[in-house]
């Protein structure tokens, strides 16, 4: 993957999909891929056909939050057949480079990477590819936008002023590259403690809602800081394919996105 790999003009949607929904951040570290993974989890329980491609080329971390690893197979050389995990059909550009090397590559390798990805993973019959963007508004999220035909963007954030200072920005790109807003999600909306149950709202509150009222756009969920979420992603077991308050938080998420 990657190396010459030149980027072609034209668009990029697999011939067996029927939408793309991106996901994007302002910020890193917001929860964007744990978002994008749960999210995929949550749909497939749903009964659609889903795909997850790990399209954050720098920071792939859908791999160890699906629980999967090995390289795919490409029994052709050409066709790179997707990993399946939680009922997801899933490619990663992780997957693809040694885990602990950096990715230092030019725009255009990083198209023909995005390519590949796109082009020559056997993805079949999709009801919904749910792509996790790298952070900001970068080379990835703008070819996506112009050739891939996404359906829609969802921009995830925190309620802290930084983080929404961003999304703001991400939001303008996609409303921009005309690719619809389908909403915000608050992720690490507050903390409840275990022990007590005092509510602390880490990084400030409210903030994602009336940003979304500012901007026009949907809310579409806020998802509280949760232990159980970030031990699932480390597990390789997302917390939507358990049985617990954010399985169903998921779970709603999803229902409103393919309603
Ligand atoms: P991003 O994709 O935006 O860089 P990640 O999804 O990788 O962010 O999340 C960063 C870290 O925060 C991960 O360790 C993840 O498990 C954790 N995390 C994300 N969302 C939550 C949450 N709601 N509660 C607790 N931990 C979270």
């Amino acid at each position: 993957v990657g190396g010459h790999a030149k980027p072609q003009d034209g668009p990029m949607k697999p011939a067996g999909v029927d939408r793309i929904i991106a996901v994007g951040s302002g910020k890193g570290g917001v929860g964007k891929s744990t978002v994008a993974s749960n999210l995929a989890v949550a749909l497939a329980r749903a009964g659609r056909k889903v795909g997850l491609l790990d399209a954050d080329i720098y920071g792939p971390s859908i791999p160890r939050m699906m629980g999967v690893s090995g390289k795919p197979a490409s029994p052709d050389g050409k066709t790179i057949m997707p990993l399946h995990a939680h009922g997801v059909t899933l490619m990663s550009l992780g997957l693809m480079v040694e885990e602990r090397k950096a990715v230092i590559w030019r725009g255009p390798m990083l198209m023909g990477a995005l390519q590949q990805m796109l082009g020559q993973v056997a993805w079949g019959e999709l009801d919904v590819l749910i792509v996790d963007l790298p952070p900001g508004t970068g080379d990835i999220q703008l070819t996506l936008s112009t050739k891939a035909q996404l359906t829609g963007a969802i921009v995830v954030s925190t309620p802290q002023d930084v983080a929404l200072l961003d999304a703001r920005k991400a939001i303008d790109m996609f409303e921009t590259l005309k690719t619809p807003v389908l909403g915000l999600i608050e992720n690490m909306s507050s903390f409840v403690c275990p022990h007590c149950g005092k509510e602390t709202e880490i990084f400030g509150h409210g903030g994602v809602r009336s940003e979304a009222e500012a901007m026009g756009v949907p809310l579409l969920g806020l998802l509280p800081i949760d232990l159980d979420t970030r031990l699932a992603g480390d597990k390789g077991e997302p917390v939507a394919a358990g049985d617990g308050p954010m399985a169903q938080a998921y779970g709603r998420i999803a229902a409103g996105l393919v309603a």
